[in-house]
């Protein structure tokens, strides 16, 4: 057999070219090959800019976190591989053995399940309370208490917490706040704006907006906290890959746009729906009849969001008919993809409550959230016009 002169496995310099490529180049690549010792030892140095290795950083992950800096008026926030992993940076950065965390008592499930069970493990005892009351929040401190986490608006119940009440105690006390504002968006609040020192995203659901990458993303106000919870995403290996960057990159350049066009849905959705006589409860934000529609136009102005959820009088077989005949709409416990979702809270995010927990939080078998998108508005009314009859 004729033998190769070369090796094909020796990496093929990149073309010339002297025009630069419009969109965001893929750096598909773990490690980054230096020109000599002398210049890996000031990268690793950064008196030369640049990357050595993935886990540490990459550039298709920067372009994404400086971008979602700028939606949340930010600097130096970071990717993770998931929300999950961005709330694990800023806790793992944070606390420690000892310290003291309030949470809210509806936080993101597997949110709540840090609090019950991961954080006491390791020594850090946890409290959950109503953020919505900053009376509550106020009996909760303790002299040991570090840190509070609330999210701007409440899963499924769609609640608002009182981020200025929260803010005003936290800064008093000296403790930190961090906000989740995955459901809220920059495009409907913007913690900083209010005094949170950390903003948390899952960039998987409305930021990257097409249900095919999970990301996170986490800033802090205080560079020397921004540095600690960097470096913890590093040591832990909560790195995004490079591809799921690229795509929420792309899937970012239209959030605006897919934002305000499901926000108008969401608001017609829900006052066509809300007048349906089968439908007992309606939750949107900006309707006057949700229980904390005072604080969300202080605190979003005329920003509902993209969520609503509603109630059926009805049991299990209701639900089911009505997941059934809304066959067209995706029945899928996510938010934030481009299409609508339906999701049934009580079997699905909050399966593992006792019936008694879930309806002291208002959540019946009969009980819906829909991730509204961007659809024609007068297709989504029809066919949960249609859904809502079938159940009966
Ligand atoms: N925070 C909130 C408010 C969420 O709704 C979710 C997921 O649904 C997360 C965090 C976790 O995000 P991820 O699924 O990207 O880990």
């Amino acid at each position: 057999m004729k033998k190769s002169p070369k090796s094909i496995v020796r990496r093929t310099p990149w073309p010339e070219n002297s025009a630069r490529p419009v969109v965001t180049p893929l750096q598909q690549t773990v490690v980054y090959a230096a020109e000599s010792p002398d210049a890996l030892d000031a990268l690793y140095a950064g008196t030369a800019p640049g990357y050595t290795y993935a886990r540490e950083g990459h550039p298709n992950a920067d372009v994404l976190a400086s971008k979602i800096d700028q939606l949340e008026g930010a600097t130096g926030g970071i990717i993770t591989g998931s929300g999950m992993s961005s709330i694990a940076a800023v806790l793992l950065a944070l606390l420690e053995g000892g310290d003291h965390v309030i949470g809210a008592d509806q936080l993101y499930g597997r949110t709540l399940r840090i609090m019950a069970d991961d954080l006491p493990r390791l020594g850090i005892e946890t409290s959950l309370v109503d953020a919505t009351d900053p009376g509550a929040v106020d009996a909760t401190i303790r002299p040991n208490t570090r840190l509070i986490l609330i999210e701007t608006v409440s899963n499924p119940t769609l609640r608002v917490a009182d981020i200025q009440g929260i803010a005003r105690l936290a800064s008093e006390r000296g403790i930190l706040l961090a906000v989740d504002n995955t459901f809220a968006t920059p495009r409907g609040f913007r913690p900083f704006e209010h005094n949170a020192d950390i903003v948390i995203h899952s960039v998987t659901k409305l930021l990257a907006g097409h249900s095919d990458v999970t990301l996170g993303y986490a800033v802090a106000r205080d560079p020397v906290l921004q540095k600690r919870i960097s470096d913890t995403a590093v040591t832990f290996g909560l790195t995004p890959s490079p591809f799921d960057c690229w795509l929420a990159e792309r899937g970012l350049h239209s959030f605006e746009l897919r934002y305000d066009r499901a926000e108008e849905n969401a608001a017609r959705l829900a006052d066509a729906l809300a007048d349906l006589p089968n439908v007992t409860r309606m939750l949107y934000p900006m309707r006057p009849d949700h229980p904390d529609h005072d604080r969300a136009r202080t605190l979003l102005g005329a920003r509902g969001g993209t969520m609503i959820s509603f109630e059926i009088d009805g049991d299990r077989d209701a639900a089911n008919r009505l997941v059934r005949a809304a066959g067209n709409i995706s029945f899928a416990p996510t938010l934030g993809d481009i299409a609508t979702t339906l999701s049934h809270p009580a079997s699905s995010s909050h399966r593992a409550l006792s019936e008694s927990e879930r309806k002291s939080l208002g959540i019946s078998e009969g009980f819906f959230r829909v991730s509204v998108g961007v659809e024609d508005i007068d297709l989504l009314i029809g066919e949960f016009q249609q859904a809502v009859e079938a159940a009966g």
